[in-house]
């Protein structure tokens, strides 16, 4: 048997054509939505994130601004203009790329942005809501991870998820979305006993490890669907996921690719928090 392909980028453009349409009704009534992404310092990947962002905002309507600041830049300026950004009516959205310089307590700058624009959903305040089953903007890889789920036709509702990795961006939040998906879910980690046994019962299978080809052939039940989290950078510059793809193929139902998996569905969920925002503070929400 050999899995059917999970194709994000696919996914990720069909979902950005309808996020346009979203972003033209929002202009039509007067209300651009707005993305500010403030950069700090000059690490080369988050460059390419940064203008990655700013480019797929522009595509569907969306204004973006980035605020670049020098590494050395001190946290309490950091705070002031993220402030600035807060009160600023026209920026619905507001991230920082991480990592931050060593000098700035990201905890410090995660909690100075409102709630209302942390379109990351990164804020204690929409993690809670989301573990309470509130509204709440959700983080945007793990949001992408379930479109993609849900993409394959699977039901998610009753079946056995597992997700390895137990990460505040990637993996807890995962975790909760499944919980919320109603499906029954275990939390991997570096500490679990057994991990192959544990992971071979999962009907879903979410992967944020950050270990390239971790998960082998023999860990996947027959027709499982999974989702491969993992971006690592193999010795000859090659990127490669967390999951075997190459053998893990063909045992699983499902299963996305890396690159063109996940990767392409996190920023279409970003823009998709932005769209969110500035439609509730058009009060059209
Ligand atoms: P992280 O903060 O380093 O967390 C990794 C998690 O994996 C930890 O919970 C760790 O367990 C667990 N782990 C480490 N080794 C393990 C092992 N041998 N067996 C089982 N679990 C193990 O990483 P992250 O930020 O969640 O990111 C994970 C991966 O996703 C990375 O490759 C990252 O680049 C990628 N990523 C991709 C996107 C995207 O848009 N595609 C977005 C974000 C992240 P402990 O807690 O016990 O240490």
């Amino acid at each position: 048997m050999s899995a059917s392909i999970i194709d994000g980028k696919a996914l990720s453009e069909q979902i950005r054509e309808g996020l346009k349409r979203e972003v033209d009704v929002l202009r039509e009534r007067g209300a651009v939505p707005g993305l500010t992404v403030i950069l700090v310092g000059d690490d080369s990947a988050s460059q390419i994130y940064v203008r990655n962002k700013a480019k797929s905002c522009e595509k569907i309507g969306i204004r973006s601004d980035v605020i670049r600041m020098p590494g050395d830049t001190p946290e309490a300026e950091l705070l002031s203009v993220i402030d600035g950004l807060n009160r600023n009516p026209d920026v619905h959205g507001i991230l920082v790329q991480l990592p931050l310089p060593g000098h700035i307590n990201e905890e410090n700058v995660l909690l100075a942005i409102s709630p209302e624009k942390d379109v990351d959903g990164f804020h204690p305040v929409n993690v809670g809501n989301l573990s309470i089953g509130r509204d709440a903007f959700l983080p945007c890889t793990p949001a992408g991870c379930i479109e993609l789920i849900r993409s394959t036709g699977t039901e998610i509702a009753g079946k056995r998820a597992v997700v390895i990795g137990r990460s505040n961006i990637v993996g807890k939040p995962m975790a909760m979305l499944l919980l919320r998906e109603n499906a029954t879910v275990t939390i991997c980690h570096s500490r679990t006993n057994g991990i192959e046994d544990v992971v071979r019962q999962a009907d879903i299978v979410v992967a944020a490890v950050g270990k390239a080809h971790l998960v082998k052939k023999h860990w996947v039940k027959p027709g499982a669907v999974v989702i491969d989290v993992g971006m690592n950078r193999l010795a000859d510059g090659k990127l490669a996921g967390d999951v075997d793809f190459a053998e893990v193929k063909d045992v699983a139902g499902h299963i996305t690719p890396v690159p063109g998996g996940v990767g392409p569905m996190t920023i279409t969920m970003l823009l998709k928090n932005t769209i969110e925002s500035a439609r509730r503070t058009a009060g059209l929400s």
